[in-house]
């Protein structure tokens, strides 16, 4: 099929609660990497009191203990679609918060646990120190085999069972400061400690994820045609290594 005869469809998950430091430039560079290409993109903000339907990437950002408390009843009241849709091989991008909210809880300090909805087997817990700076993470499946973001947390995520993490830290704290692990990965889930935001600074994993979606959708493998991402790449570079 020509790329300008496919079609995605995104849903950015509680947008107004969830976009810390500007999350939302994941979604605008699904968008754009789609659109540049002439692939047909339908879009949805998904918003508190909206039910969640289907769509081949599911986004959700970041946000403060408070934001998170917001959004984590509407997540789970929906765990069963979402499950659904994550054994139908959709693809999840969660960041921070968001992605804290993909495992099966996030216990903030002195309050109530809040529910995850458990879409990869992991687990988080606050911490006592907040990890802020850049984060430089080794992958073994991405080429480059390299993810850079900045890191701004103080909850902890431990991975276990299938979930694997998305690479090992080389600069920064990722997942927990100690175990060397940064993100994680199921199936088609994946979640991140990494803002930035983390797509437009890691070209090569938004156009993973977007063949993902349209293998999910076509039902066939779809290597995308390359774009001229010497900005995006050269910037990606520059943040190799960087710790502060
Ligand atoms: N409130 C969570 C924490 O501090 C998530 C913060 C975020 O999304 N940057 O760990």
């Amino acid at each position: 099929m020509e790329e300008k005869d496919l079609k995605i469809s995104i849903a950015h998950l509680y947008p107004k609660l969830l976009n810390l430091y500007g999350d939302i430039g994941n979604i605008i560079t699904l968008k754009k990497r789609c659109e540049w290409r002439g692939i047909t993109v339908e879009f949805e903000d998904i918003n508190i009191g909206d039910k969640i339907s289907e769509h081949d990437i599911y986004f959700i950002g970041g946000g403060q203990d408070k934001q998170q408390e917001e959004v984590a009843d509407e997540l789970y009241r929906q765990k069963d679609f979402l499950t659904e849709e994550r054994d139908k091989n959709s693809v999840f991008l969660g960041i921070c918060g968001g992605y804290q909210l993909m495992g099966h809880y996030y216990q903030p300090h002195d309050k109530e646990r809040l529910n995850g909805i458990s879409l990869m087997d992991a687990y988080t817990v606050a911490g006592n120190t907040r990890f802020i700076g850049n984060v430089t993470v080794k992958t073994d499946f991405t080429n480059p085999n390299t993810l850079v973001g900045f890191e701004n947390h103080s909850g902890l995520t431990f991975l276990q069972g299938e979930t694997k993490p998305l690479g090992r830290v080389e600069i920064g704290n990722g997942n927990n400061g100690k175990d060397k692990t940064e993100g994680g990965q199921y199936k088609n889930v994946f979640g991140t400690y990494l803002h930035g935001s983390f797509l437009p600074k890691n070209p090569h994993f938004a156009d993973y994820l977007i063949e993902l979606a349209l293998e999910k959708r076509y039902g066939e493998k779809i290597v995308l045609s390359k774009l001229n991402d010497k900005l995006e790449q050269d910037t990606h570079l520059s943040l190799i290594g960087k710790s502060y």
